[in-house]
């Protein structure tokens, strides 16, 4: 089984669009990613809600 989906957000420092693979089977989660475009870190806070919708915020770390 493959878990893992793709989000479409925008970097928080650059608003470059990038494409974030998240693994569903892990449920909330939050993680540090670095931007591909500007390299700057960014946090990364996923929220898994009722339905199994996935919530995804980026914030400046
Ligand atoms: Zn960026």
């Amino acid at each position: 089984m493959d878990f893992l989906t793709e989000k479409n957000v925008n970097c928080p420092f650059c608003d470059a669009r990038l494409t974030l693979l998240i693994d569903e089977s892990a449920g909330s989660q939050t993680y540090t990613e670095d931007c591909h475009v500007c390299c700057q870190p960014m946090e990364v806070q996923i929220t898994q809600e009722a339905e199994g919708y996935l919530h995804v915020d980026l914030r400046q770390e």
